[in-house]
């Protein structure tokens, strides 16, 4: 039987903590870390995790703020914003929650984004700060994901890591943070040749793709750390992740779960990276 890693324990756990030093922080300095969430349209999915931000933020006890952009807003508008909070004593992060509709520019948007304040850690300069492995802010998945091994107390130096995706924002940040933490990685993606043969090999393997239940036992070593990041929903509405979790658990030492695993440790890391900016303007 497999260790199921509690995503959601952990998460609460560090929430604790960080509402702890938001407090110490406060008492210190006489403000509080503060945290811009930018929203265009009406993308019900965005509403919502834009929602869970804003109440993560009162719960650690940050200052918040959520602008709410109609959908036909201009480049030049949403491009202003985010000048105006560059320069804004109160806000130490920012956010803009993607997708944007089509016709804006998210690169341009994201470029603008002081490389202090931003959170996400999406700006090339803080992409560079991770390849380098000197870095202020990581980008709250993979930084989940390494919380979550750590606080599990799964040792990664000189273990085998495959990591099957290689977007942007999970896949790559993830394998450079296994890398720092010296654990040999592999880096998969859809034209692998053989891909079961690369992720037998891993002592921890962490999928990221977007299909449902695709990883099987088969594509399991006996003992492995599987952690599963992707969220997909059935068709009856549930949320699944990559891994098929009923016939991989029995051959994995620990998983995590979906939902209740990978998931709750985004906003938190989120979290925390804005108290790190706030500290950083210190
Ligand atoms: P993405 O940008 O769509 O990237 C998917 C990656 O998976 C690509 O690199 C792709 O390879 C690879 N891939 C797709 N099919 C494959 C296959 N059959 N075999 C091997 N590799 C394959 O996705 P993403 O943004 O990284 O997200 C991945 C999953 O994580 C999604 O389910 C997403 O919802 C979830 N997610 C969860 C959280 C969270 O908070 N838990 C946060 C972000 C994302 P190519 O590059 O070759 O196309």
């Amino acid at each position: 039987m497999a260790t199921i890693i509690d995503g959601k324990r952990i998460s609460q756990e560090i929430r604790e903590e960080i509402k702890a030093e938001t407090a110490a922080f406060a008492q210190e300095n006489g403000y509080l870390p503060g945290l811009a969430v930018i929203i265009v349209g009406e993308n019900p999915a965005s509403q919502v995790y834009v929602r869970n931000k804003k109440k993560a933020c009162e719960e650690v006890g940050f200052y918040s703020r959520v602008y709410e952009l109609p959908e036909d807003t201009k480049q030049e508008d949403l491009n202003a914003l985010v000048d105006q909070l560059n320069a804004d004593e109160q806000i130490h992060g920012i956010l803009v929650q993607l997708p944007l509709p089509k016709h804006l520019d998210e690169n341009e948007v994201l470029l603008r984004i002081d490389p202090g304040k931003d959170v996400d850690a999406f700006h090339p300069y803080n992409v560079g700060k991770i390849m380098i492995g000197d870095y202020s802010f990581l980008p709250c998945t993979p930084a989940g994901v390494m919380a979550l091994l750590e606080r599990t107390g799964v040792d990664i130096a000189g273990k085998k890591c495959v990591v099957i995706g290689r977007s942007n924002i999970v896949g790559k940040p993830m394998a450079m943070l296994l890398l720092h933490a010296n654990g040999t990685v592999t880096l998969c993606h859809s034209r692998t040749k053989d891909l079961a043969a690369e992720t037998r090999q891993a002592d921890i393997l962490v999928v990221a793709i977007g299909k449902a239940d695709f990883v099987t036992a088969d594509m399991v070593k006996e003992g492995a750390v599987v952690i599963d990041v992707g969220m997909n929903r059935r068709a009856d509405g549930k949320l699944t992740g990559d891994v098929d979790f009923a016939s991989v658990e029995p051959v994995a030492s620990a998983i995590t779960p979906v939902p209740g695993g990978v998931g709750p440790m985004t906003i938190t890391m989120l979290l925390k990276n804005t108290l790190t900016a706030a500290r950083m303007k210190n």
